[in-house]
């Protein structure tokens, strides 16, 4: 993805802070040749779609009571099959933002959980602030 695409999209993260519902504020981009088709943001007060995407495990020693909210991966790629009907993600790119309070990128690499549903879906690229 080149530079401007990029500043881009962190821009458009920016003007959806509004979205914020919890500690961590992620959104993703699914673009196939640098052109958006889908944009989605996570959510904590609805609950991670694990009749479509399977269950969400825990990852941290600590949260041994995780309920998983919906992360932004999941909330795109059912859009993205929403919108399109079809789940051939084999010429797309997920662009993942992560933005501080204050509005700065954070690293937005995918957990475990997003990581292993990205693969099942075969993207051709997955990249993250
Ligand atoms: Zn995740």
């Amino acid at each position: 993805m080149n530079i401007r695409r990029r500043e881009r999209l962190i821009e458009i993260s920016r003007s959806l802070q509004h979205c914020r519902e919890g500690r961590s504020l992620h959104f993703s981009y699914i673009l196939k040749n640098n052109q958006l088709l889908v944009s989605s943001v996570n959510s904590y007060t609805k609950l991670h779609p694990y009749h479509k995407f399977g269950k969400y495990k825990p990852l941290k020693d600590n949260s041994y009571n995780y309920i998983a909210g919906v992360h932004s991966e999941t909330a795109a790629i059912r859009e993205y099959i929403n919108r399109f009907g079809n789940s051939d993600f084999s010429g797309l790119t997920i662009f993942n933002v992560r933005l501080s309070k204050s509005g700065e990128p954070m690293m937005a690499k995918p957990c475990g959980n997003c990581q292993n549903l990205l693969d099942s879906f075969n993207f051709k690229s997955i990249l993250w602030t």
